[in-house]
């Protein structure tokens, strides 16, 4: 059983967002200043999420990645995790990405839980401009994040870090340097017009050439495969046989979508099958209405075929979309 959209591309990865809330403010994402956010009672339970994931796994869903918001603001998401994980082997991976803040505390817990990978984001290494970017001065817990990490097996770390033009593009090659000593994988993702106040400009945006450019620079780097890992980034290796990772994501200048094997479940229970969806699918109300499986299963696989042939940010008419990247799920 595989789902498939109408361009035959099949879809293997769901990624949900447990919730649009989050203990950070990044300028890129979800700035200050009163976002709006999802009503409590829209927000789908673990039971819910649980059921939606079976059904998803049981037409050949084989990733799951738990994300937001800030995945960690919500309680108990080891026993969602636990719960998640009985649905291996026909599931393969369950992964997270965070902003690290509350990681170390949970690092144990996710691991016995059943969680296999974690992506931390780290957009600075100096401490005030991390204070700057994110709102919170807490360099030493995103760092402390990747440290626990590493200590609890969920390898190979991945860190992601968004470069902006005049924010922190000036600190390439210091993450890169940064990779080499902690022996982590850092990917740099281009700005995407995704941010809750609409700032984004082209020419705030450092494309992924330039990004590669500016770190080989300094230190220069291998292609370590011809195609692209998860069908997102590219992957390079320091020339020098140091040790980490550099991967470039570049889905405005380099897009990837004729590879996209994902959709999204927003925190209030939408399926979206792009981050640049211009309508949404309602599975929450399906689900709350008491369906029965053959029902979700119809609408799923519905959902799924009409998914968009690729985002349209390189198009003149391209509309940004109002749901910002903490609301549907990065
Ligand atoms: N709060 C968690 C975190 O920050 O890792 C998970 C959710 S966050 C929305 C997921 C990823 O989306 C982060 O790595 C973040 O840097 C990225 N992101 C958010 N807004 C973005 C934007 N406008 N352009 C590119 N990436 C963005
Ligand atoms: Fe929060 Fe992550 Fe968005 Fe930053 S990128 S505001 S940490 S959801």
């Amino acid at each position: 059983m595989a789902l498939r959209d109408s361009y035959n591309r099949t879809i293997r990865d769901l990624r949900i967002s447990l919730t649009d809330r989050c203990n950070f403010r990044c300028f890129y994402c979800l700035p200050s200043g009163k976002p709006a956010l999802a009503r409590k009672d829209t927000i789908l339970s673990f039971e819910e999420i649980f059921r939606i994931s079976s059904i998803f796994v049981s037409l050949g869903i084989e990733k799951i990645r738990l994300t937001g918001g800030e995945p960690l603001i919500r309680r108990d998401v080891p026993l969602l995790v636990e719960k998640l994980a009985t649905l291996k082997p026909r599931l393969k991976d369950i992964a997270l990405t965070t902003n690290g803040y509350d990681f170390p505390r949970f690092a144990e817990e996710l691991k016995r839980a059943g969680l296999d990978r974690v992506t931390l984001s780290l957009d600075s290494l100096q401490r005030e401009r991390f204070a700057d970017i994110t709102g919170v001065d807490a360099l030493d817990r995103a760092l402390a994040a990747i440290d626990a990490a590493k200590e609890f097996g969920f390898e190979p770390v991945k860190v992601n870090a968004v470069i902006v033009r005049g924010r922190n593009d000036d600190e390439l090659a210091d993450f890169a340097r940064f990779a080499r000593e902690r022996g982590i994988t850092m990917r740099f993702i281009e700005f995407m017009p995704l941010d809750s106040e609409q700032n984004w400009t082209r020419e705030a945006m450092v494309s992924g050439a330039e990004m590669r450019d500016r770190i080989a620079d300094v230190f220069p780097l291998e292609l370590k495969e011809t195609k692209r890992g998860a069908g997102t980034s590219w992957r390079y290796t320091f020339a020098d046989g140091a040790p980490g990772e550099i991967g470039i994501i570049a889905p405005v200048t380099d897009m990837f979508c004729g590879q996209c094997s994902r959709v999204r479940l927003t925190s209030d229970g939408q399926i979206r099958t792009c981050l640049f969806s211009e309508r949404e699918h309602d599975l929450r109300s399906l689900i709350r209405s008491g369906a029965a499986e053959g029902e979700i299963v119809e609408f799923i696989e519905r959902c799924v075929y009409q998914k968009e042939l690729g985002h349209k940010i390189n198009d003149p008419d391209f509309v940004q979309p109002t749901r910002t990247m903490s609301f549907i799920g990065g």
